[in-house]
């Protein structure tokens, strides 16, 4: 049993300053939306850490390039969020990047499908944690996304 508002305070904690420790002149502004009602929930939590920390390392990298054109007025924003619904616990995970064109976003879960230039990413960090929430946990992970907006996934676990 963990307590999934920890794990995620922790894991935005984590996925920032690794991409800080990189890139000192990167900032953004953190935001946590916790459900006190969550509770402690069955979960792997070394396999929701992961998937976790994959969507936040695709956030901030999002924003982290959106803030290279240098738009007025565009500050970067990562959001975690949890809520207890009927369906159980959902987390989303949500930045103000570059956003997903409509024929990218048909891919973005295929294995090794990425728009990464070589080196920075894999491909494989969302089809990784779609298994892990949809056969690892009977969950469901979707997203919803907007070129020019940003991005938001959500996961759902079940009770
Ligand atoms: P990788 O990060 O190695 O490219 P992923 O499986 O994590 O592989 O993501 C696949 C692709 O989905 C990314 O290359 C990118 O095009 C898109 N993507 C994922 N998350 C985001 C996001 N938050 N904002 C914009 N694009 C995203
Ligand atoms: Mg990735």
């Amino acid at each position: 049993l963990i307590d999934l508002n920890a794990l995620c305070d922790e894991y935005l904690r984590l996925a920032y300053h690794g991409l800080r420790a990189k890139d000192k002149t990167f900032n953004a502004t953190l935001e946590t939306h916790f459900d006190p009602n969550l509770g402690q929930v069955q979960v792997i939590s070394q396999d929701i850490g992961r998937v976790l920390l994959n969507l936040l390392t695709n956030a901030f990298y999002a924003v982290q390039q959106r803030q290279k054109r240098q738009e007025a007025g565009y500050y970067p924003t990562v959001t975690v969020s949890t809520c207890h619904t009927s369906e159980g616990s959902e987390i989303r995970v949500r930045d103000n990047g570059l956003g997903i064109p409509e024929s990218v976003k048909q891919k973005i879960f295929q294995p090794f499908f990425t728009t990464k230039p070589t080196g920075e990413g894999t491909g494989l960090g969302l089809s990784l944690s779609y298994d892990i929430i949809t056969q690892g946990h009977n969950g469901t992970l979707t997203v919803d996304s907007e070129e020019g907006r940003g991005t938001e996934f959500v996961i759902v676990l079940p009770e």
